[in-house]
């Protein structure tokens, strides 16, 4: 066994979260498509100033050397490759912002990674850095996740029969994935009302991407509705997914919970 010989990794990666380690060091919690979701400690403020001169920050593209430790991994370099600063200049874009690090946070439970997840999130941020509606974002990237882990939104025809819906509303059961006809809804759980026009831009969402989805006019109103259809979808799927991961979690993970 080569003791004292310490695996260094560097990984491309999206600070998802920090906390405070100590009164010098933080512990940041990153995800990159090489590493999946890790943790690592910056011990000192000044060792983990980037050579361009920005901070490691939550929401900002970084990349980083880390060497493995015993208990708890070491950034020994950081560089800002995006800080997406501008999200921090509005309150909606920043809440948008984290949002958007939630979702990629709780979507990865096991801490393994998941294909697609990494370049979505940096499309996300990109966008609400580039002064795109948080609300569109923010659903994009809800209908994206969906995608990513298996759970396309059933929008297209009854997620229970497969029959096609009528050009009206229809029930979204999110125990079912999507909208339900007349027949299968009273064994579908509970759900909401959806109108017709936010089916349409659920079904838009999920294969536009961000640039297009974003010149969509949503107002008020429908933006609410997608709002409050698509978190009711991702928190039911990400809790069933959490469920069963912590059955199965790996060792990386067993430390990413101990800490
Ligand atoms: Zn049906």
């Amino acid at each position: 066994v080569s003791a004292g010989r310490t695996r260094t990794y560097r990984a491309d990666a999206l600070v998802i979260r920090r906390r405070h380690l100590g009164e010098a060091d933080s512990i940041f919690v990153l995800y990159s498509d090489d590493e999946g979701k890790f943790e690592a400690v910056a011990k000192g403020v000044r060792k983990v100033r980037s050579r361009k001169g920005g901070h490691l920050e939550p929401l900002s593209r970084v990349e980083v050397l880390v060497a493995q430790g015993r208990s708890l991994d070491i950034i020994t370099q950081a560089q800002v490759v995006e800080p997406f600063s501008r999200i921090r200049d509005d309150l909606d874009r920043l809440y948008a912002g984290l949002y958007i690090a939630e979702l990629v946070d709780s979507v990865t439970p096991g801490g393994g990674a998941q294909r697609g997840l990494f370049a979505a999130a940096l499309s996300a941020l990109a966008g609400l850095d580039n002064g795109l509606s948080p609300g569109h974002v923010s659903r994009w990237f809800e209908l994206r996740v969906l995608t990513l882990l298996g759970h396309d939104l059933q929008v297209g025809g009854c997620a229970s029969c497969a029959r096609p819906l009528p050009a009206e509303p229809a029930f979204l059961a999110p125990a079912m994935g999507g909208l339900v006809c007349r027949l299968c809804r009273p064994g579908a759980g509970s759900g909401l009302e959806l109108s017709l026009r936010a089916m349409k831009v659920a079904r838009f969402g999920q294969t536009a991407a961000l640039p297009e989805f974003a010149a969509v006019r949503i107002d008020a109103e429908l933006q609410s509705e997608l709002a409050r259809a698509l978190g009711l979808v991702v928190r039911h799927v990400v809790e069933r997914d959490l469920r069963t991961s912590r059955l199965a979690a790996p060792a990386k993970t067993a430390r990413l919970a101990a800490t």
